[in-house]
């Protein structure tokens, strides 16, 4: 018997790469309603499906898919939000080819299901029918929990908190919650409209959001303990300090740390200047030194603020870069310069405080380091310049030691990291729970999601055990 072919992938349609390099509009549209059957349709409704098992908070992506098919796509996005508060972040953001879509049955002979174009497809139509469930608010326990931080890891922790019936308020340094959603993600991969609904969403279950509240500096974490009287704290601080390069001319005007740059251009809206004159270079010449998503959001960021040439250097070679593929191959088909196997060694300086160039070295690959990689090893004597006006070092980030300083009882690692238990973020610190990237250093959005997740189960197991009533146990 002939067998049958799979049918392709619905691929979403995108606006076109001169157009969008110079637009901060999201890059593509989107699934109609008709696309979006059309993908569900591919699904093969296995009997033991393992894409699930892909999912770090493990959303029931059979059955969501089978209400789409259905043509129930108010039904779909409820599915997805029993166990993600997020989805049109998650339908985005989330690596789905190494999680979900990498176990579909599909790609062993093609394309997986697109899972997540499937879930950012109903979340939006959710959002944009206004049909957004409120589920009943549960009895109240009297229990009161801090969330420091207000990323996915903090957003997710807060939502499964609420549901349990605790009073949850999270609170968040800057002037707008959302973490990286909010000011790392650039607008054209990620709206900010869409985490302003998704935080809302949190906000309407119940939870208290303070924004402005740098703890550690505002209020002291035992302030929070005692006056605020929390029964649990959740600390899902991120990791936001920037590396530099560490070369001469570092500190000169012009030169941005990634984190710097995106959030001048996301937070502060420079993108929407002259509306927002945000204090941010829009430089001609730019140079962005790094290979993962940060640095393929700086590039593609500089490119949109009006950039006439925008350098991608990068040490090792493409096969080698952390950046996601889809954006890799966006950022070419953008028009980003991608210098490979180069280095920079130092910038320089135009006589005025200001960079107008940076010094680069050749590399070349030797024997893979410890992290599997291959390293790159300078090749002497092969030291060139390149003219620029703006630099942006987006080599990672570090954990940002302002509010564990102030605790000396929690335990860190050697890179200054949070020490918690994977499956119950629990840390050294009775009643105090942590997770997501400051846990972990730098992962991802569904990562964070997922240790947000976990923490709440504990947090609810932790104030069972705290307010075990032994005289129950006395008859
Ligand atoms: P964060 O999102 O970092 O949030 C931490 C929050 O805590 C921040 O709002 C911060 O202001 C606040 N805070 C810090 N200290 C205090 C304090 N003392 N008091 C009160 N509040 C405090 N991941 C993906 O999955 N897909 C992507 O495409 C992707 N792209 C990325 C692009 C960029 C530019 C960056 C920087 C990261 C990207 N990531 C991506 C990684 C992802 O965003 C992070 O892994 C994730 O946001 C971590 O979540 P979190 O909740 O741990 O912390
Ligand atoms: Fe896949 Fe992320 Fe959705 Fe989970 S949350 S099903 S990993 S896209």
């Amino acid at each position: 018997m002939e067998e049958k072919k799979p049918k392709k992938r619905v691929h979403m349609r995108e606006q076109v790469p001169q157009v969008r390099a110079r637009n901060f509009m999201e890059v593509p549209y989107g699934y109609t309603p008709e696309e979006a059957v059309e993908e569900a349709s591919r699904c093969l409704s296995c009997l033991n499906p393992s894409c699930t098992k892909g999912c770090p908070v493990a959303v029931d992506i059979p059955s969501f898919i089978k209400l789409m098919k259905e043509g129930k796509f108010i039904e779909a996005a409820w599915k997805i939000k029993e166990e993600n508060a997020l989805p049109a972040v998650c339908g985005r953001v989330c690596p789905q080819e190494i999680q979900c879509e990498s176990l579909c049955l599909l790609g062993k002979k093609g394309e997986p299901v697109a899972i997540g174009n499937l879930e950012r497809f109903v979340a939006d139509y959710e959002r944009e029918k206004g049909e957004i469930q409120i589920p009943e608010k549960p009895k109240p326990t009297g229990r009161k929990i801090a969330i420091i931080g207000s990323g996915p890891g903090g957003l997710t922790c807060a939502a499964d908190l609420i549901k349990s019936g605790h009073q949850v308020t999270l609170f968040e340094a800057l002037h707008k919650p959302g973490g990286v959603l909010m000011y790392g993600i650039p607008e054209f991969r990620l709206p900010k409209a869409i985490v302003e609904k998704e935080v809302d969403y949190i906000k309407k279950l119940g939870v208290e959001v303070v924004v402005n509240a740098v703890i550690g500096k505002l209020y002291s974490f035992d302030e929070l303990f005692n006056e605020y009287g929390s029964d649990a704290c959740f600390i899902a601080t991120g990791a936001g300090l920037p590396m530099f390069l560490g070369i001469p001319g570092e500190n000169l005007n012009g030169i941005y740390s990634a984190n710097e740059f995106l959030t001048r251009a996301n937070l502060m809206k420079a993108y929407l200047f002259p509306e927002y004159d945000t204090p941010i270079k829009r430089g001609k010449k730019v140079a962005v030194f790094g290979g993962g998503n940060v640095a393929m959001d700086a590039a593609r960021v500089a490119l949109r603020l009006g950039a006439e040439k925008v350098y991608l250097i990068y040490r090792r070679s493409e096969d080698e870069m952390p950046a996601r593929k889809a954006e890799i191959h966006h950022a070419h088909e953008e028009g980003i310069e991608f210098m490979l196997l180069t280095n920079p060694t130092r910038f320089i300086d135009d006589g005025k405080g200001n960079v107008c160039a940076v010094e680069c070295i050749k590399m070349e690959l030797g024997e893979p380091d410890q992290s599997g990689r291959k390293n790159p090893i300078p090749i002497k004597g092969s030291e060139f310049q390149i003219e620029i006006d703006v630099g942006i070092p987006a080599l990672g980030t570090r954990s940002n030691p302002l509010l564990v300083s102030t605790l000396p009882d929690l335990k860190l690692n050697k890179r200054g990291y949070i020490m918690a238990e994977e499956e119950t973020g629990m840390t050294s610190k009775l009643g105090v729970f942590a997770g997501g990237d400051i846990v972990t250093g730098s992962a991802t959005v569904i990562l964070a999601m997922g240790a947000g997740r976990k923490a709440a189960k504990a947090i609810n197991e932790y104030l069972k055990w705290k307010y075990w009533d032994t005289r129950s146990l006395s008859n």
